[in-house]
């Protein structure tokens, strides 16, 4: 009978590789998980670990905290608090200090996102570019992975006002009424296939008779991180005819894959789970953030793109790590991305070339670094909006000076005498209005 086991740094000595893990590392998981939320299932730990590569190990990394994933000084306070076990509330209080500190939320996602319907806020939706909206059932605030690098960790971590959701679909419904602009809704969370059909159901089946809306999209980790979910839970075949349903009512049904290593598609359990969604005429794209420790290799993305093609996921897109959270820890330089990225995409036949990056979700956009040329002896970023707030800027090329430590927007300066990025005086107007 399958069974569905999740550890936590309170139960982690049930883990059967328990013992394969030093004595010091478990301190470090128990100490980092007091900041940054930590939680793995049995699926991963028997199937996608190599416990004979710890730490080392990408997925071992993806899973469990690391010590760098804090700085020195907070890790040392909260390793002694941990140490002396100090009361619960002592130890939350001071994790929480640090989280405030980290940038909970970045790209202007409260500020700027969260949409009005006659004057009232609408909390768990999101609405940044012209035609998609974000919607964030209120029972997908958790996911499948916790994925040590997530930009999504304040959701996780209790935060409760940096929270977006939602379980009023007919707020969305009302709201797309006068939106008819919209094609795309975006369930995400956390992972909304922690739901039960029935729940997934109830929000996207009202959806399905609105002519404006033509795409549904699901991001999800559960493909490779619980692929059961797909193929041995008890409501597998109803959320699979479901998909069928979406389908045929003539929906595009995307299934946004958040695939971050090869391994992850590598087991008869995904491929299984691969095979099944695609029979139902759902789409599976793939998407996922390049880190340090995970996947920072051109070869690993080559090898996870070349995969995917042979099992019929379409290569989406390859992120830049978010400045939030322990972004120090896995953020990697603008320059060494492009690097990669532009090495595996030269790889790819044309069919696997249906990938972007290395792309920054920032507040004016998706911005892509594209590459780093010369222009009148000046050394450049070459940069490109792919998706962003004012449409007219998608598709625009510009420039940034070369720097060899950036790893962000907001670490470039306009290039060739600017003094401003060319939507910097908009995105001004924006937040004053907002
Ligand atoms: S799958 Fe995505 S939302 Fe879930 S923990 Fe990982 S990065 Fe966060």
């Amino acid at each position: 009978m399958l069974k569905y086991r999740s550890y936590t740094a309170d139960n982690l000595h049930t883990l059967p590789q328990y013992g394969e893990i030093p004595e010091e590392q478990i301190h470090i998981v128990k100490t980092v998980a007091t900041v940054y939320p930590f939680r793995v299932n049995s699926y991963v730990t028997e199937n996608l670990i190599d416990w004979s590569n710890i730490p080392e190990d990408p997925i071992f990394r993806l899973s469990f905290p690391q010590e760098e994933m804090l700085n020195p000084e907070d890790f040392q306070r909260m390793s002694g608090l941990v140490s002396t076990d100090a009361p619960q509330d002592i130890i939350r209080q001071a994790a929480r200090e640090i989280q405030l500190l980290q940038n909970p939320n970045p790209a202007g996602q409260m500020e700027l996102n969260t949409p009005l319907l006659d004057n009232e806020v609408l909390h768990g939706i999101q609405h940044k570019y012209r035609e998609s909206v974000l919607f964030f059932p209120s029972e997908a605030q958790v996911c499948h992975a916790y994925c040590t690098y997530c930009f999504r960790w304040p959701q996780f971590s209790g935060l409760e006002s940096l929270k977006f959701a939602n379980n009023d679909i007919t707020l969305l419904l009302d709201y797309l009424k006068e939106h008819p602009e919209v094609k795309d809704i975006i369930f995400t969370g956390g992972d909304p296939m922690v739901m039960s059909t029935a729940l997934i159901k109830k929000y996207i089946q009202p959806l399905l008779d609105i002519p404006t809306v033509k795409t549904i999209r699901i991001g999800t980790k559960a493909l490779s991180w619980w692929p059961y979910r797909f193929t041995a839970e008890h409501d597998s075949d109803e959320i699979l005819s479901f998909f069928e349903q979406i389908v045929s009512s003539g929906k595009h049904l995307a299934i946004m894959a958040h695939i971050s290593h090869p391994r992850e598609i590598e087991t008869s359990q995904a491929v299984d789970a691969i095979n099944r969604i695609r029979s139902t005429g759902a789409v599976i794209r793939s998407q996922s953030p390049i880190v340090r420790h995970v996947n920072d290799d051109a070869d690993i993305w080559e090898a996870m793109w070349q995969k995917q093609l042979q099992l019929g996921i379409i290569p989406y897109y390859m992120f830049l790590e978010r400045d939030t959270g322990p972004k120090q820890y896995f953020e990697i330089p603008l320059s060494e991305a492009v690097e990669i990225f532009n090495t595996a995409y030269q790889r790819m036949s044309g069919l696997g070339r249906t990938v972007r990056g290395p792309s920054m979700s920032c507040a004016p956009g998706k911005i892509i670094v594209q590459d780093i040329t010369e222009i009148h002896g000046e050394k450049v970023f070459v940069l490109k909006f792919t998706q962003s707030r004012n449409p007219e800027w998608t598709n625009k090329i510009f420039f940034a000076e070369y720097d060899d430590d950036a790893s962000w927007i907001d670490d470039l300066s306009p290039a060739l005498g600017h003094e401003e990025f060319f939507f910097e005086n908009e995105m001004e107007r924006l937040y004053t209005c907002s």
